[in-house]
């Protein structure tokens, strides 16, 4: 599966939280990095994605598409 960049869902942050997200950053709460959200690693997997920590590889970031609604949920990360 091809890795992409936090760019690839930039669109779907937008949605969710209203405002440009790819420029935010934040903590990994598994290795502590921090990162802004355009350089985390993300999969696409229908019907979301997930991004993941691109210091230690946890993931951090999980988008699920509910209808035409974005769900954001952070199981890893602190934004700042
Ligand atoms: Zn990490």
């Amino acid at each position: 599966m091809e890795a992409l960049d936090g760019n690839a869902i930039a669109g779907e942050l937008y949605t969710a939280f209203g405002k440009e997200m790819t420029t935010a950053s934040g903590r990994c709460t598994h290795c502590g990095a921090r990162s802004e959200v355009a350089e985390l690693v993300v999969y696409s997997r229908a019907p979301g994605a997930v991004a993941r920590c691109p210091s230690c590889g946890s993931v951090v970031m999980v988008l699920v598409a509910v209808r035409d609604e974005s769900r954001v949920h952070l199981p890893g990360l602190e934004l700042d």
